[in-house]
């Protein structure tokens, strides 16, 4: 593979689409968008590629009813489900060979310390996202294949990679470091590089916008609790503390994921148990959290049958809830001084029990939640704290893709009005 700067910047100026891909080892998800008013033409989804049950959900949006057209049957790999994208956006005059296409859009999990801004990939970028691979095994491998898929299909257009770690590069050395062994620990890259940048990015930026207040002035802890979990502490528009680390197992309780733990559970697992380290990892990272601990990882089916009684399901509740409450206190006082408290994802855009128990009993800090704006459901970014409380608590919907898009479309307009020529991947194989 070969990188050349060969396209002109101005050729692309009318072209204001963006395709924005979020490749994993086995889905791609995709969503194109029109930048002129930052509305989704279609979204898609290629799911258990490789596998017989393969299946392809794909919506256009830009008629009046938006319908879900579905496809069945084994997608081989990457480069099949791009293609059968392709044809299905092609099928509504969407086709990616359409010169309105500006630029496609990759979420990159790991970008190390190397990456803190979106970035055109060329051929040395691939190759560093490829040397991040032993600090992210799951993930930057599935990226990568996304973007060499999406190059081979359009090589003319700049691939940009978007990182989720890269929001977190502002954290102060004194919070990414761990207290471990300084030669050990740069030898092999470990140290906190934090994940969901583009959500607490996106999310933190809203809530100012909420407050009426610029990103700079305020002060806020992102709470984004999904399958996956994660808080941050951002002082000023800049993140200050995030609570992953070197891979996405660190922090809050999660799904399936354990969050903190005493790393000795990891030696104890090993010597006492019999366990391989492999088996230590599945534990750790799919087989704890909620789903270890009640079975279920779904906070509308935990709520359910705490309703019913369930004891189990009420302990896994409360530990979640106690481990968030943590959090909470802890980045006040990195923060100092709080402006909001900010709920997202999944569980922290739907559950209204869940912000109301991780809230209770923080008036010391300011925070307090107003029982009837908490149950009100919206998709619009909302307060669910009452006038009077000093710490505003707000639910502010994450759009991953939308700042993606964004990001992407603002790096290719930055290079154009530069009138600097992007560098665009051609595939040689
Ligand atoms: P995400 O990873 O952001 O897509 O979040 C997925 C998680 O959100 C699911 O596993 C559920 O636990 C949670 N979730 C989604 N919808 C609801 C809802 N209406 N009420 C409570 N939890 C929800």
């Amino acid at each position: 593979m070969t990188t050349t700067p060969t396209k002109k910047g101005s050729a692309a100026v009318q072209a204001r689409r963006v395709l924005v891909l979020n490749s994993g080892s086995s889905s791609v998800k995709y969503q194109l968008l029109d930048m002129n008013d930052r509305s989704r033409l279609a979204i898609g989804l290629v799911e258990r590629i490789g596998e017989t049950t393969s299946r392809l959900l794909h919506t256009p949006l830009t008629g009046g009813d938006a319908e879900t057209r579905e496809r069945t049957g084994r997608i081989a790999d990457h480069a099949a489900a791009l293609k059968a994208a392709a044809e299905e956006l092609a099928a509504d005059g969407l086709g990616l060979d359409s010169p309105e296409l500006a630029a496609i859009g990759h979420r990159v999990v790991h970008g190390g310390l190397r990456f803190t801004e979106p970035t055109v990939v060329t051929d040395e970028v691939l190759k560093e996202i490829e040397r991040l691979v032993p600090v992210a095994p799951l993930h930057n491998p599935a990226n990568i294949t996304g973007i060499r898929t999406a190059q081979a299909m359009r090589p003319d257009l700049p691939q940009v990679a978007v990182f989720d770690t890269a929001f977190h590069t502002t954290m102060p050395e004194y919070a990414a470091r761990y207290a471990i062994d300084v030669e050990t620990a740069d030898a092999h890259r470990i140290r906190r590089y934090g994940f969901h940048g583009t959500s607490h990015a996106y999310v933190s930026r809203k809530a100012a916008e909420l407050l009426g207040r610029a990103p700079e002035e305020v002060n806020v802890i992102v709470l984004h609790l999904g399958n996956g979990a994660s808080a941050s502490a951002v002082a000023g528009g800049r993140c200050v503390e995030t609570s992953m680390g070197l891979t996405p197992l660190e922090g809050l309780v999660m799904g399936t994921r354990s969050g903190d733990i005493d790393p000795a559970v990891t030696f104890h697992l090993k010597r006492v148990a019999g366990m391989s380290t492999d088996e230590i990892d599945v534990l750790l990272n799919n087989k704890s959290g909620l789903v270890g601990l009640c079975g279920d990882n779904d906070m509308r089916e935990i709520r359910r049958r705490i309703d019913e009684g369930d004891e189990r399901a009420a302990l896994a509740f409360d530990i979640y809830v106690h481990r968030l409450k943590k959090y909470i206190g802890a980045y006040s006082a990195v923060l100092g001084r709080v402006d909001a408290v900010v709920f997202t994802a999944g569980v922290g855009e739907n559950s209204a029990p869940v912000r109301e128990a991780a809230i209770a009993g923080l008036e010391e800090l300011g925070l307090v939640v107003d029982a009837g704006l908490n149950v009100v459901r919206s998709g619009e970014p909302r307060l669910i704290s009452p006038n009077y409380a000093r710490v505003a608590v707000a639910v502010v919907p994450t759009d991953e893709e939308l700042e993606i898009a964004d990001q992407t479309f603002a790096l290719v307009g930055r290079a154009e009005s530069d009138g600097q020529e992007m560098p665009v991947g051609q595939v040689d194989n």
